[in-house]
């Protein structure tokens, strides 16, 4: 059997025509067969990619003899089944949507995984700050970290205004890949904190060099499997919703008026049949009797 892989990446760079760029782009990945999630924008490329090692090498390739593209960095991931089902490739205003206008040129500086577990290992002082979502924080993140207790990215620059108080310490950020810590890395710089760093490639660049180090739980992602392990042990710091059993599994809750995202050990999902409590366990007995619910989308995570 052939190994597969999931390849995470992105870039920034000018594209003059990304709507052409789709539209080739998809063309690509459908005659290759592979499967995942491609946004494109004027401002660049920002990806996550399923295949065969044979199709991910191809990928690759393709990707990088476009020479906006050359250096791109993928961090790549072997795993048992593929984590997405279909393959889009979308146009959006922004690769990872911020909402505010920052010059990338500011950014903050990048650090490697290897200077970051010299911080600690020297018990440098400086701040750890996530820059993800609260469910993203909650079942995994840095040591000491701090964070901003978003839903999501977008608002993040409001956000900021709670450590203003900061704004002369030296700060690293991180996120998943990397993406978002250029923009916010960036904006931090022009909202007059002082000592930004980000760092490069994120939490699973880190987590291939250092596991079992300075990394606690799981890493959020944002495809099927929702949780990828970085360290080697099952390393789980939070809990079941429900009955607080540790556990790391999200799941929507299948009352469709309810929706809510929470964190359900196995025994509690099959007790409450997928839903979050006795009242919408209620409820969505009666949507199930109402009508097929197996169309229904679930509203989906994004950054
Ligand atoms: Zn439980
Ligand atoms: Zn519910």
């Amino acid at each position: 059997m052939e190994n597969i892989k999931v390849i995470l990446f992105y870039k920034f760079a000018d594209l003059k025509n990304p709507g052409e760029f789709v539209k080739e782009h998809l063309k690509f990945c459908k005659e290759l067969g592979i499967l995942g999630r491609v946004l494109v924008s004027h401002e660049g490329i920002n990806g996550s990619i399923t295949g065969t090692d044979w199709q991910i090498d191809r990928y690759k390739e393709n990707l990088r003899s476009d020479k906006r593209f050359t250096d791109i960095t993928f961090k790549e991931e072997e795993i048992i089944e593929k984590p997405f089902t279909k393959m889009k490739v979308k146009f959006r205003k922004e690769i990872v949507t911020f909402g505010e206008k920052v010059d990338l040129a500011r950014k903050g500086d990048y650090i490697a995984p290897e200077k970051l577990k010299e911080m600690y290992d020297n018990k440098e002082e400086f701040i750890i700050l996530d820059a993800r979502n609260d469910y993203e924080y909650k079942i995994g993140r840095f040591k000491n970290a701090i964070h901003l207790d978003i839903k999501n990215f977008r608002d993040f620059p409001s956000a900021l205004k709670r450590i203003e108080n900061l704004k002369d310490k030296k700060i690293v950020t991180y996120c998943t890949g990397g993406v978002r810590c250029e923009k916010a890395s960036s904006y931090m710089k022009e909202r007059g904190f002082r000592n930004v760093m980000q760092l490069k490639d994120g939490i699973l660049a880190f987590g291939k060099k250092f596991p079992d180090t300075v990394w606690e739980g799981k890493c959020f992602v944002f495809d099927k499997r929702l949780v990828q392990s970085i360290n080697s042990n099952e390393d789980t710091i939070s809990e079941c919703f429900i009955c607080s059993a540790p556990s790391d599994l999200y799941r929507n809750c299948r009352n469709l008026d309810c929706d809510r995202l929470f964190i359900s050990c196995l025994n509690c999902q099959k007790e409450l049949n997928g839903c979050c409590s006795k009242e919408c366990l209620t409820e969505f007995r009666k949507q199930c009797m109402g009508k097929s619910i197996a169309k229904q989308g679930r509203r989906s995570l994004t950054m």
